[in-house]
């Protein structure tokens, strides 16, 4: 399988070495609002990644963090928040604990309830769940154990205000990922917010471990270095170290997650483990709705029971994500759904029409063309075009239409088989009239194809010529 891997920039095969057990960790969401239709397009880059693996044989063990605690309103150190737009400093809160604040629920019952939603997405979408979805707020004793190895090992440090402190300057190869240079950065970026400037020693040095305000009356922890709550990067690398060692093979987010993130990140697993950590990074482009980047603080998110509320099947979501490539960003528009759930249903009927005719093996020349796009960085624009040709190509029998159709959507994942059995189909004796019209027309003999007509008609069907040919259906 080959994808783009951010930190090499270049598009590169996916290496496990001998292993056919392939390791990915995908950032997850922060569990204090409804994830919105520009993260699950994010979340569907891990599935099809997932699926293209199994797909090859590989063994995958999928590990997708719940982010419940520690997630900052600014985590840009541009002092605004992707979903609520320009904070001031002091307004940056944990997200969790500022929706906890505006609504008066407690912390734990907020995260309950978006965790929930969360998996009722995923499932909608028909995300493979994961292996593990670690919350961060039951992985406080890997995080301290990692911080203790980071400051013995001269990675960290206690600030003058009691926080930890990652030390930049320690991680010689700081921003090769991001390619945000460490002498390029100038004081006074902020670069973790809700820490002070003045406690720690160099101006682009992180919080791993934060000292509670008084004012913090939830989501907090006694450690060595008194009560706090964990720096949002400082979970991923406890949690994907704890679960899955010290390689991962792919490690995924969303293209804002670069920087500061998985710089972060990539800096304290390294650090720990003296080992490159992560074998591949990759990031997904963002969704724009209405030409503008999905967020909260622009007002144009989408959510996914939005799309089914509008009558549409949330499966067209994923079909019209599959036709843009994962890595640019896409424009999502109510007509592209709509066209989506079009296509979808015709498929579903073909595939139902087609499960009715004599069975032939799959045709092996598409499967390998259409894989081949797939495997290939998710070439899933150019694999679904190709697709909807295989479709209309009347050299292949309706058998090897079917049996196609049906394996390769282990890879699409749009539950094509869905109608089958369930809506009245074409029988054989409309099938062998349909044909017998078929030699007529050929032959130019239009009083026979006229009466083939009548006699399908009068039978309960309605018959259309099209330039791709006699499209019949039943009156139902
Ligand atoms: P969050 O719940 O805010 O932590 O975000 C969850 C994931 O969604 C992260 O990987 C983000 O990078 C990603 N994300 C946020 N906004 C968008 C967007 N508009 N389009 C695609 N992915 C996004
Ligand atoms: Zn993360």
């Amino acid at each position: 399988m080959l994808l783009y891997d951010t930190m090499a920039r270049t598009v590169r095969p996916v290496a496990t070495g001998v292993s056919r057990i392939a390791k990915i960790y995908a950032c997850g969401p922060t569990v204090y609002r409804d994830a919105h239709v520009g993260n699950m397009r994010t979340f569907l880059v891990t599935d099809l990644i997932n699926r293209a693996l199994r797909y090859q044989g590989y063994q995958t063990v999928v590990v997708q963090n719940i982010t419940d605690v520690g997630h900052m309103a600014d985590d840009t150190g541009l002092g605004d928040d992707p979903d609520q737009g320009a904070i001031p400093v002091e307004g940056n809160e944990d997200k969790v604990l500022a929706q906890s604040a505006k609504t008066g629920r407690p912390a734990q019952e907020i995260t309950a309830h978006y965790e929930k939603a969360f998996h009722r997405d995923l499932a909608y979408l028909n995300i493979y769940p994961a292996d593990h979805y670690p919350k961060a707020s039951e992985y406080i004793a890997s995080m301290v154990s990692l911080i203790n190895q980071l400051i013995h090992s001269g990675h960290a440090y206690v600030g003058t205000d009691g926080s930890v402190y990652f030390s930049a300057n320690s991680f010689a190869s700081y921003g090769a990922l991001s390619g945000n240079k460490l002498d390029q950065l100038k004081p006074g970026h902020k670069f973790e917010t809700g820490e002070s400037d003045t406690a720690k020693r160099f101006h682009a040095d992180w919080a791993l471990w934060k000292v509670a305000g008084p004012g913090r009356t939830q989501l907090t922890w006694e450690t060595p270095w008194g009560r706090g709550f964990p720096g949002w990067h400082t979970e991923c690398s406890a949690m994907s170290l704890d679960l899955l060692g010290d390689t991962v093979d792919i490690h995924i987010g969303g293209i804002d997650l670069r920087f500061p993130h998985h710089e972060d990140e990539r800096a304290q697993s390294n650090s720990a483990t003296a080992k490159e950590v992560v074998g591949h990074w990759v990031h997904a482009e963002h969704l724009l709705f209405e030409t503008r980047k999905m967020s909260k603080s622009a007002g144009n998110v989408v959510l996914v029971e939005d799309v089914i509320n509008k009558g549409f099947d949330p499966l067209a979501l994923r079909l019209v994500f599959l036709q843009h490539r994962y890595r640019s960003q896409m424009n999502l528009t109510w007509e592209g759904i709509a066209a989506a759930h079009d296509q979808l249903q015709k498929w579903r009927t073909r595939v139902n029409e087609w499960s009715q005719s004599s069975s032939a093996p799959i045709d092996e020349s598409f499967q390998n063309r259409f894989t081949e796009l797939f495997f290939d960085d998710l070439n899933t624009p150019q694999a679904i075009s190709e697709l909807r040709t295989f479709e209309r190509d009347t050299t292949i029998t309706d058998g090897a239409k079917f049996e196609t159709f049906i394996h390769l959507d282990s890879l699409l994942g749009l539950d094509l088989a869905r109608d089958i059995g369930k809506r009245s189909v074409i029988p054989e004796q409309i099938h062998e009239l349909i044909s017998q019209r078929e030699i007529a027309r050929t032959n130019k003999d239009w009083a026979a194809s006229d009466s083939l007509r009548d006699q399908i008609i009068s039978l309960g069907f309605s018959i259309k010529d099209t330039p791709e040919g006699q499209q019949v259906s039943p009156n139902d």
